[in-house]
């Protein structure tokens, strides 16, 4: 049976024979859900080069019955530490070079895999393969993608429009509401902890909604996003309660340029550093480079933050299929601060943007 896992499995495979490898054990929970769809909390898999034969899926007792319904289409081992149960699976004759993904195992966990494996296993580093083919979307994860910036779009037009954010409600009572308009647009939950941050709370780039009140005057940016079908959206707008003062608009409308700059650059083969310094240009000729003290953007799929990272440190190059933050801020402490955040693919062409919320500096 073709499933969209068994396509990624092929991708993998692929990528193992490519790097000299006869298999990969995958221990990482959210690289097996990619790989099999299974959304148990305890898993891992073994990928063998040569085919589904040879790839054995590893649960305990309290999943059987799930893994029977999500991994129909492979062989499943019962076994509590699952990552040694495979382990113990292996058969050297066949798979001689075994890589392991060396960025999640601790020194201890691969003092015991080792001792369960049997000498003959050639164990290899292997950090990051899995991470690599998940920056690209499929058309199913770019359809979850589409959804939970759906339900996030939804829900902040709803708090608006229901007169949400006004003087006196809390930084809290914004986060809850906007959480349970989410939910009732299809949202599992939050795709993390929702930031509202009013006045000079909205100068820090990460704050946690406390029980300051909405105040006539202040900016207040709102950071948030979906969790559907295990993936996450991630927008901010910031709004102003009343009229905007000259110093607000001033900063926003810089944020707004530097976030279109950032959105211009997103193209097939750029490389990271440039689109984070695009955006950040417009900000630092305009005086405020101390003032923006974070990347520009990250890539987003089943995790909130994973693969790509656009940032001045960043190594490497867009690709066709990737699904990106772009969310440039300046903060200015004491008094307030913009960020402006959307989620976009890059295409071949123009990039496609799935936060669909205005970006016009809303006044509410
Ligand atoms: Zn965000
Ligand atoms: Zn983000």
């Amino acid at each position: 049976m073709v499933t969209g896992f068994g396509t990624r499995r092929a991708a993998l495979r692929q990528r193992l024979r490519d790097g000299g490898l006869d298999g990969l054990l995958v221990t990482d929970l959210v690289n097996v859900r990619y790989l099999t769809g299974f959304t148990g909390s305890n898993a891992a898999l073994l990928v063998g080069a040569g085919g589904e034969d040879g790839t054995v899926f590893c649960t305990d007792g309290r999943y059987l019955t799930q893994a029977a319904g999500q991994v129909p289409d492979l062989e499943r081992v019962d076994g509590r530490a699952s990552d040694l149960t495979l382990a113990e699976r292996i058969d050297a004759d066949r798979l001689g070079r075994v890589g392991f993904e060396s960025h999640r195992v601790t020194v201890e966990q691969f003092d015991e895999l080792t001792g369960r494996a049997g000498e003959a296993v050639g164990w290899q580093r292997a950090p990051g393969l899995v991470e690599a083919l998940r920056a690209i979307k499929d058309g199913d994860e770019v359809a979850a993608l589409r959804a939970a910036c759906a339900a996030a779009d939804h829900a902040l037009a709803e708090l608006i429009e229901a007169g949400g954010l006004r003087p006196g409600r809390t930084e809290r009572e914004v986060a809850l509401d906007l959480e349970s308009r989410m939910r009732e647009h299809g949202a599992d939950g939050p795709s993390f902890e929702t930031i509202v941050a009013t006045g000079a709370n909205s100068a820090e780039p990460h704050h946690r909604p406390t029980s300051a009140t909405l105040r006539r005057g202040d900016l207040v940016k709102i950071d948030f996003g979906a969790l559907a079908a295990g993936y996450h959206s991630d927008m901010t707008r910031t709004m102003v309660l009343g009229e905007p003062a000259g110093w607000q608009r001033e900063i926003y409308e810089l944020v707004a340029r530097a976030q279109a700059a950032g959105r211009a650059a997103l193209r097939p083969g750029a490389h990271l550093r440039d689109v984070d310094a695009a955006a950040r240009e417009v900000i630092a000729d305009a005086g405020y480079a101390e003032q923006f003290p974070h990347g520009l953007g990250h890539g987003v799929g089943l995790e909130i933050h994973e693969e790509p990272r656009l940032a001045a440190t960043a190594d490497g190059e867009l690709a066709a299929g990737m699904a990106v933050t772009v969310e440039p801020g300046v903060y200015l402490p004491g008094r307030g601060g913009v960020r402006i955040e959307d989620i976009l693919m890059v295409r071949d062409g123009e990039p496609e943007l799935l936060t669909t919320t205005t970006k016009a500096l809303l006044s509410v």
